[in-house]
């Protein structure tokens, strides 16, 4: 499928419109989201210690059924430019996975998610190479064993490894572009490591078609992790800007709850539900609108998940490398979908 250069040109404007909005700090915005977070489970089959799923929580644990998933795609389908199938479980989880791909993708949204790649078994590869997805992100954190399975707690380091390569040769095989492939290797923060991913972790999947290399700091999911720990590198707390999440972005669990934010994977803000409810009336909503608000007028203090959030420090003012930022998530997501027959 190929995305007119009508809707393309609209998305482009929309976000220069979030981008003049966000960073003027406008708490009353006047567009719909680009990017909605569904979750089409939230078990895990792993327990990283650097991931609230390792600490027993008392949150409800089920699976998003075909009819809520369908009424939000209906919906979102008029205005969102993408679908991000994760938030704090793993996918595979969920068996309808490959028919919410379908179904986003029908939709005419860019569809992508992470896994953590142990149950990606050759069924799933096969599932997963034939269905429309846009983009996979490996969950893959170290070419060393010992560190990748204490990272990766559950997980088998050469299960996962075979899972990778047996996914990309098949892809390979196939001649397909599509899903874009990313590696995504998420560090411990250590001061002087380099956050890039080295030779030898490349060298596993030397000649396979890999697109992105991706290194992340571990981050404390708004401080529900143990700080100090696993954190970020310290921010220089002098540059408060509110977080670009509630400009862009909206997050629907497997039982149609909206939260405040997709790092909220213990459900501390609730905003709304979506059953009986359409998006838009949420996203506009007085919640969302005073949580903007509040961020704008730098009372993340009244917060409970904002308050200890390390993204409001993240950026600056008004920057050409923010405007580039934007302009580059665009183009790449609207890339000629390819898919062999
Ligand atoms: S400030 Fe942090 S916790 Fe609050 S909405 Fe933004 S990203 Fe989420």
């Amino acid at each position: 499928m190929q995305l007119s250069t009508l809707k393309r040109f609209r998305f482009f404007l929309r976000s220069m419109r979030y981008f003049y909005q966000w960073n003027r700090r406008v708490a009353d915005i006047d567009y719909p989201p680009f990017v909605v977070s569904i979750e089409p489970t939230n078990y895990c089959n792993l327990r990283c210690p650097m991931c609230p799923q390792s600490e027993k929580r008392d949150i409800d644990y089920g699976l998003m059924s075909t009819e809520l998933y369908a009424k939000i795609i209906n919906e979102i389908k008029h205005y969102a430019r993408e679908v991000i199938l994760n938030i704090g479980g793993e996918p595979l989880m969920n068996k309808r996975l490959p028919e919410f791909v379908q179904m986003a993708s029908d939709a005419g949204l860019y569809v992508k998610f992470d896994t953590n790649a142990m149950l990606l078994n050759e069924q799933w590869t096969e599932k997963i190479l034939d269905s429309p997805l846009d983009e996979i992100t490996f969950s893959f954190d170290s070419e060393d064993k010992a560190t990748y399975e204490y990272m990766r707690a559950r997980a088998k380091f050469e299960t996962v490894v075979q899972n990778m390569q047996y996914f990309l040769k098949e892809k390979k095989r196939r001649k397909q572009s599509q899903p874009r492939v990313v590696l995504q290797s998420i560090k411990l923060f250590k001061p002087h490591q380099p956050l890039d991913v080295g030779p030898a972790y490349r060298q596993l999947f030397e000649g396979l078609p890999v697109d992105e290399y991706r290194g992340v700091w571990a981050h404390d999911w708004v401080g529900t992790v143990e700080t100090g720990k696993y954190t970020l590198p310290p921010r220089e707390k002098a540059h408060y800007h509110p977080c670009r999440l509630l400009w862009k972005n909206i997050t629907v669990s497997w039982d149609g709850n909206v939260y405040l934010c997709c790092l909220d994977l213990n459900r501390q803000e609730l905003v709304d539900n979506v059953r009986d409810k359409s998006m838009l009336d949420v996203w506009f909503g007085a919640r969302m609108r005073a949580a903007r608000q509040r961020l704008t007028e730098e009372r993340n203090h009244e917060s409970v998940i904002c308050n200890s959030c390390d993204l409001l420090y993240e950026r600056p003012e008004f920057s050409a490398q923010g405007l580039k930022r934007v302009v580059q998530e665009n183009l790449r997501h609207f890339p000629v979908k390819i898919h062999s027959t």
